[in-house]
């Protein structure tokens, strides 16, 4: 699995074109929407445009924080809250659903400027857990909270709290409901609140193979020099025991560093990005002077040569973002202060307005 894996192996550096020439950027921002087999055949016209758009739309908040002289870690922020808002990916509302039926939430975000990191895992009132994640940073003496105590923390700060129900789409829900089958596995009650079951619309069906994907991520270089990376997710449909994956584990899933000159967020299949310690091994390949390019292939390559599949997205300080998957998609974008915002959905594509 995984030499196939490797084999079709895609590295993706953002389109060059005349920018490439230019001096470097004074802010940069990418972000991801999760990796995986997403092939034209899956997607319907709906879904690719649905997902171009929520994409842009990201990349707008970001921008807009950056354009105004906003530090990275508020452009990573705005723009991961649209896509947790948005259903269409596995994080906040429209996370997967855990083997007892429930939404389980994770994320982390890190401030390259001064190693400071934040991360929460297994939320389930809290609307923004990236707001969360940063909570823990700025205003606990703590890195990771999980669970129940993480809600209360975040609630305690004032951020918002829902009904669990807030989290739920029909569409994961399907999607729980088909791995469960598939693992022989009793499927639970529909959650308390969630509506009654709806037709499948064609927007809101998933495509192919879509167990676990659609994880989002954003990285940063902020016009005074600060990058910042942050990550959330849903985790894996059906996930059990507690399970967490990488996303919150700082060095794993996410990381930023302006002493390597690097920020990083994941997504893909968690164990073995903390198995192989993915984001932090990137930012070491990059002090030791590897291109971030060759830096997120070399080190997606091995990594996943230990098995799964995904994607990482990268910044520099020089504003230079690059994208690495093994799979055949992966949802995506940037922006900076040289070029405008272009996405991409498809390993073959390059990024375009
Ligand atoms: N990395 C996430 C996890 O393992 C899932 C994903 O990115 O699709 O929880």
């Amino acid at each position: 699995m995984h030499l196939i894996s490797l084999a079709s192996a895609l590295i993706l550096g953002l389109a060059t074109g005349p920018a490439a020439a230019q001096d470097a950027p004074r802010w940069s921002f990418a972000i991801h929407g999760g990796a995986g087999v997403i092939e034209r055949a899956n997607l319907s016209p709906e879904q690719d445009t649905a997902y171009r758009a929520s994409l842009t739309r990201a990349l707008e908040a970001g921008s807009a924080v950056l354009a105004g002289g906003g530090s990275a870690l508020d452009a990573v922020q705005a723009a991961i809250e649209i896509m947790e808002d948005d259903p269409l990916f596995n994080a906040g509302r429209g996370a997967v659903f855990t083997a007892a039926g429930r939404n389980e939430l994770d994320a982390a975000v890190m401030n390259g400027s001064d190693l400071t990191a934040g991360s929460v895992a297994g939320l389930t009132t809290t609307r923004h857990p990236i707001a969360a994640a940063r909570a823990v940073m700025e205003r606990s003496p703590h890195v990771m909270l999980i669970g129940e105590g993480a809600d209360t923390f975040a609630a305690s700060v004032g951020l918002e709290q829902v009904d669990p129900a807030f989290f739920f789409t029909e569409r994961r829900w399907r999607g729980l409901e088909t791995a469960l089958r598939a693992q022989n596995l009793p499927i639970p009650a529909r959650p308390a609140g969630a509506p009654g079951p709806q037709a499948e619309t064609r927007l809101s069906t998933p495509p192919l193979n879509e167990r676990k994907f659609g994880t989002v991520g954003a990285v940063a270089l902020d016009s005074q020099g600060r990058l910042a990376a942050g990550t959330s997710t849903g985790g894996m449909t059906a996930k059990r025991w507690g399970r967490v994956g990488d996303v919150p584990v700082i060095g794993a899933g996410t990381y930023a560093s302006n002493r390597d000159g690097c920020a990083v967020s994941a997504t893909g299949d968690g164990e073995f990005y903390i198995r192989a310690s993915v984001a932090r091994d990137i930012c070491a390949r990059i002090a030791l002077g590897a291109t971030t390019q060759a830096a997120a292939q070399a080190e997606v390559d091995d990594a996943l040569s230990l098995g799964g599949t995904g994607g990482v997205i990268v910044m520099d300080l020089a504003g230079r973002p690059s994208f690495a998957i093994t799979t055949s998609g992966m949802y995506r974008g940037a922006v900076s202060s040289s070029e405008p915002a272009r996405v991409a959905i498809y390993g073959d594509e390059v990024l375009r307005p």
